[in-house]
C-alpha cells in the first residue's frame, strides 16, 4: 500500500505551505531595522523603532493609483 507513502507527501507539502503562508502573513515590520512580525507591535523589541503594517503601506499606495 502506498498509504504511508502518500501521507508522506501530504505532511511535506503541508510544510511547504504553512511555510508559504507563515512568510506572507509577516505584514509587520519595523520602520527601522525593517525585521518583520507576524503580529503588530508597539515598538520593536530589537531596536524600539516603530513597527508598522505593510498591508496597510500597500493598501494606501496602491488605492491612490
Ligand atoms: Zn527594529
Amino acid at each position: 500500500m502506498s498509504l504511508f507513502k502518500n501521507l508522506g507527501r501530504k505532511v511535506e507539502e503541508f510544510k511547504k505551505t504553512s511555510e508559504a503562508v507563515a512568510a506572507e502573513e509577516a505584514n509587520y515590520e519595523c520602520e527601522n531595522c525593517e525585521k518583520r512580525f507576524y503580529v503588530t507591535k508597539s515598538e520593536c523589541p530589537e531596536c524600539g523603532g516603530t513597527v508598522v503594517s505593510l498591508e496597510d503601506k500597500a493598501e494606501s499606495t496602491g488605492s491612490e493609483e
